[in-house]
């Protein structure tokens, strides 16, 4: 086959393809129109309908409780020399240098040792 042939061969399947891409595309065209009266009737339907709002409905609140569990751990924090424990979050037991400090996981435990609460407690 010489190159000649073989370019209008080719040249004559691509025109073959544009033909059918068009025939394809007429049809597209036909059912894209189909589907727009479909849609167009269902809409005409959809206005005739009487429609009916429905009785919002009531869903019971669930109240979730939040129930501090027992194992929380709070942690208090006392200097060894100071006579005051506080909260881990109080500042001045941000300066409790931490070789300084004695923690504590309980107010209790705190005050059996001799420390007094801080006000943050
Ligand atoms: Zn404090």
């Amino acid at each position: 086959m010489s190159f000649q042939n073989n370019v209008k061969g080719s040249f004559h399947r691509a025109k073959e393809d544009i033909k059918k891409l068009q025939e394809d595309f007429m049809g597209l065209k036909q059912g894209q129109q189909m589907v727009a009266k479909i849609l167009e009737d269902i809409q005409k339907d959809f206005k005739n309908f009487r429609v009916v709002t429905p009785k919002p409905v009531v869903t019971e609140r669930v109240v979730v409780k939040t129930v501090k569990s027992p194992t929380a751990k709070k942690t208090y924090i006392a200097a060894k020399e100071g006579k005051k424990f506080h909260e881990k979050n109080c500042p001045y037991a941000k300066n409790i240098q931490p070789k300084n400090s004695v923690k504590f996981n309980t107010k209790d435990s705190a005050l059996n040792k001799g420390y007094k609460a801080c006000r943050c407690v």
